[in-house]
């Protein structure tokens, strides 16, 4: 399969010259097999995605991990949404009071969107999940709550013994009362297990962190204790702080990995870098 990353950034979107390098669309992930098309999140980064989507693919499947709004934003400018001849398959967590479908209803609904859903010219199939294990064209695909505010879930994608684990928003370090020792109650530890690529949350510094626990996101500091925890080959960091410039970034990554053990390969999420499994 190949990996390709459309949109790293967390949040908000930050173009800007000082942010060329790792990019500055919101969260969108892609996985490629034959003519198979699995997008993780409906970030900023979608909108490119469906751009350079080759013409005869006519179904994509969209996997949402949550709702707020820099995981969904691009969804309206999302090509195949217009075109009559495709299909498009949504996967997401419902709301504690509102249906998955209503909650896309609010976003494609003026003041903040002018075409409404029921507007849109593909063919929509929504697929409500929560801690659920379901098959697209071949690839195993299992859903879990995080702990991140608001019904939000983490994928693990299985594919031929290769395994690939999306959490751009997770906050384990408040799930477990001995994190990172414990693997039981580890929020994301079952579908991030020996993963041949995660890619996770690393959004803060340490000391960024101490001022912002309970808000959803992971210091690179923990994101690698979780990657210990979890024996996964690879981490991508993911969900990079708006606020943060390349070489602020780059500095930040420095400083956390210093005297730490890191048991895999870790790399800072970047705009179109891709990856073969
Ligand atoms: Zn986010
Ligand atoms: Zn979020």
């Amino acid at each position: 399969m190949k990996i390709t990353i459309w949109g790293c950034r967390g949040s908000m979107p930050t173009p800007g010259p000082e942010k060329n390098k790792y990019g500055g669309n919101t969260s969108c992930v892609q996985i490629e097999h034959g003519n198979t098309c699995l997008i993780f999140d409906g970030g900023s980064g979608i909108q490119e995605l469906g751009q350079q989507l080759d013409p005869d693919i006519l179904e994509v499947n969209i996997l949402l991990t949550h709702l707020h709004i820099d995981h969904i934003m691009g969804l309206g400018y999302f090509k195949p949404f217009y075109n009559p001849e495709c299909t498009v398959n949504i996967w997401g967590p419902a709301g504690s009071s509102e249906s998955l479908i209503e909650r896309l209803r609010r976003y494609f609904s003026p003041p903040f969107f002018p075409v409404r859903f029921r507007e849109l010219s593909a063919k929509i199939n929504i697929h409500e999940i929560d801690n659920s294990t379901f098959s697209i064209d071949g690839f195993t695909i299992k859903s879990e709550y995080l702990c991140h505010p608001g019904p939000t879930v983490g994928y693990r994608c299985e594919l031929g013994g290769s395994v690939v684990s999306f959490m751009p928003d997770h906050e384990p370090s408040l799930g477990s009362s001995d994190f990172p020792n414990l693997t039981e109650w580890c929020s994301g530890y079952n579908i991030s297990k020996e993963a041949d690529l995660l890619f996770h949350d690393g959004q803060y510094s340490n000391s960024e962190y101490d001022r912002r626990v309970g808000w959803g996101h992971s210091s690179v500091s923990d994101a690698i204790d979780f990657g210990n925890l979890s024996k996964v080959k690879k981490m991508v960091l993911f969900h990079h702080d708006p606020a943060h410039t390349d070489v602020q970034l780059e500095a930040m990554v420095d400083k956390s990995i210093q005297g730490k053990t890191i048991d895999f390969d870790l790399v800072i999420g970047k705009e179109n870098d891709v990856f073969y499994l």
